[in-house]
């Protein structure tokens, strides 16, 4: 019995006790190893005719003994000589992950192995003992490598007739927290092959028992009996379908595929496949789903890729992949240039990851533009879904992203078509200062409310602004191509001539008194009551001055967290109208009735706004006592 090294007893020492939940990971690893042999195997019989081998005799065996609760795995790939046993499993050179935990001290085995995988050694984490039997290959003897775990492991010469390696592990018992039964059934094996080693090169291959109608029986009624019969079974698929090239591959492969693998029962909306050279050497294959999922802006949602280092899984939600605004994109990166054991932490450092990060953001980002210029219909679709998360990308990094992202987006016009924004600039007229836009929680609201009557008789486009988020995104883009956004309630609508100004002006001076009075009467709700430049036919609106808009604050106050931010909010009267007439007669001969009419006015602006009125009840009856005169 010889003693492990001190790092690898270490190592050791926390597989062996370790509580990690994904235990599973142990046979990823060894298979992966497995594969790594026959690579160094197949890469010598490329050059080397006396290896005698082609690609097809190369495989992967694995074989469960429930009674005895064993899994072994078997290779044919190039083998270990005793030298190899003694360096490769005796010393394992982990140097990598331990010091990294030595610096940080990380008093938990949970986060080394979650971070970093662990190899060979991980086999411990389910096995009380492992036994290797290896011959390498050109060599006559085989070796038998065997451990129980931190007290030591001994190397012995043993029988093999082929080259190979061949890891048996005994599965411990069942314990209380640890259900280990379940890697003895082929159900779970066949389904952790699936899930981490699919794309292995080489075939994993696994013999599984069917149950076969014996002839005769189950028809004639007759009752059914049954042959047991062995089946050998490729659990893998080989092929990653990224590797494949394009032209082999129909947008019903690319649809059948994303649906297995990200459960998905509607095709996606669009695929992207790339594989690129040069700073990174990486394939992607990138789904942009049709419908949200329901837990999309949920907290309980993740973004992120799975990731691929030469065909093995080692993350199955890389998050750094994607920034947040595209974090419903879904799909996968495989890329030779990161190390299977790279941790989490490594990654999110990892010159490699980043400059594929950025790679496949832009890709993104040109799809989507190629898709809003090609095929609207299924753009604005994906809009539909996703659109909202965009804006949060914008307004959330204060506008910093929207270069980039502003031209992906949206919105719904009185052109009566929805609209990009670059398509709106080029519509505009001459004299036409601004990009206007009016908010509301339906197109059909928006177009009914008095605010929007002006800009409108101007013959000016309006965005119309129905998503909550976007008037504060348009805040945060500021303006496109220099035009400035303005809403249709904004205090200066930059639209009115200088004599009409002067006008405005003039008739606000001659009822100055009145305007303060009715400010007063309605007690801090406005900021003032005034005349209208922008009404026509309504009676009454109410604007905002400020950065907070009355739609903001619509907004704001529906949060969990609000915080009771206020508009300032100014009440509009149009001085065409006969209500106007109406309330210089009263101020003249009855104020208390011109305090009630202000009051009144006051709420029914606040009706068309869609904002709740203070006292519903009163306003009800003072209509009706007014309707009853
Ligand atoms: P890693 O694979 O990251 O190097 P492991 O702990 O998984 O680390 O394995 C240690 C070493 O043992 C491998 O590098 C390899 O040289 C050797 N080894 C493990 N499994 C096999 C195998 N099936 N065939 C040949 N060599 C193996």
């Amino acid at each position: 019995m010889k003693e492990f090294k001190a790092e690898s007893k270490r190592l050791l020492d926390m597989m062996i006790n370790s509580i990690y939940t994904h235990k599973e990971i142990f046979l990823r690893e060894i298979i992966s190893n497995a594969s790594d042999a026959i690579d160094k195997l197949y890469f010598k019989s490329l050059t080397d005719t006396s290896v005698g081998m082609n690609k097809d005799d190369f495989a992967i065996n694995i074989t469960l003994d429930k009674e005895n609760r064993t899994i072994t795995v078997a290779d044919n790939g190039i083998g270990m000589n005793e030298e190899d046993l003694e360096n490769n499993l005796g010393t394992i050179a982990r140097s990598g992950s331990l010091a990294f935990k030595n610096d940080n001290e990380l008093g938990e085995d949970v986060d080394i192995i979650g971070q970093f995988g662990v190899g060979f050694y991980s086999a411990f984490m389910v096995a009380k003992k492992v036994t290797v039997i290896s011959k390498a290959y050109g060599s006559d003897t085989a070796f038998m490598w065997t451990s129980k775990g931190a007290d030591g492991y001994s190397i012995a010469e043993a029988e093999k007739d082929t080259h190979g390696t061949t890891i048996t592990l005994d599965i411990k018992d069942n314990a209380d927290e640890e259900n280990y039964d379940e890697y003895l059934t082929p159900y779970k094996i066949k389904a952790l092959v699936k899930k981490y080693s699919d794309y292995i090169r080489y075939p994993i291959k696994m013999d599984v028992e069917h149950e076969k109608l014996k002839e005769g029986t189950g028809v004639d009624g007759k009752e059914p009996e049954y042959d047991k019969e062995i089946v050998t079974e490729t659990l893998n698929s080989q092929i990653p379908i990224w590797k494949k090239a394009k032209n082999e591959l129909k947008d019903e492969d690319y649809n059948q595929f994303y649906k297995d693998k990200f459960h998905d029962y509607t095709d996606p909306l669009l695929h992207v496949h790339s594989k690129t050279e040069g700073t990174a050497t990486y394939s992607a294959l990138l789904y942009i789903p049709e419908k949200a999922p329901f837990d999309y802006y949920s907290k309980n949602y993740e973004k992120g890729l799975q990731l691929y280092s030469s065909g093995v899984m080692i993350m199955e939600k890389c998050a750094d992949l994607l920034p947040d605004y595209f974090s419903f994109v879904k799909g996968l990166v495989d890329s030779e240039d990161l190390s299977l054991n790279i941790s989490r932490e490594m990654l999110q450092h990892d010159r490699q990851l980043k400059i594929i990060a950025k790679a496949i953001e832009k890709s993104i980002k040109n799809e989507l533009k190629k898709l809003q210029k090609n095929d609207r219909e299924k753009y604005e679709k994906f809009f539909e879904a996703f659109g909202t998360q965009i804006k949060y990308g914008i307004y959330e990094s204060y506008g910093m992203n929207k270069t980039d992202l502003q031209d992906l987006l949206m919105f719904k016009s009185s052109n009566g078509t929805a609209t990009t924004l670059e398509e709106y600039v080029s519509r505009m007229k001459e004299e036409q200062k601004y990009i206007y836009f009016a908010s509301g929680s339906s197109v059909s609201r928006i177009e009914s409310l008095p605010q929007t009557e002006l800009v409108r008789d101007k013959g000016f486009e309006i965005l119309y602004l129905t998503d909550h988020v976007d008037e504060f995104c348009l805040q945060m883009i500021h303006d496109y191509d220099g035009k400035e956004y303005k809403s249709v309630s904004a205090d200066d609508l930059g639209l009115e001539t200088e004599e009409e100004k002067e006008e405005i002006k003039k008739e606000e001076e001659d009822n100055k008194d009145m305007f303060e009075f009715l400010t007063e009467k309605l007690g801090g709700k406005v900021k003032a009551v005034k005349l209208s430049q922008r009404l026509k036919n309504h009676p009454v609106c109410i604007t905002s001055e400020g950065m907070l808009s009355v739609e903001m604050e619509k907004v704001l106050s529906a949060m969990p967290d609000a915080q009771g931010a206020k508009a300032e909010k100014v009440l509009e009267i149009n001085p065409n109208h006969a209500i106007f007439g109406k309330l210089k007669t009263l101020f003249d001969t009855d104020k208390d009735k011109a305090g009630e009419y202000a009051d009144l006015l006051y709420s029914q602006a606040l009706l068309i706004e869609g904002m709740p009125i203070e006292n519903p009840v009163e306003f009800a009856n003072k209509l009706c006592e007014i309707m009853a005169q």
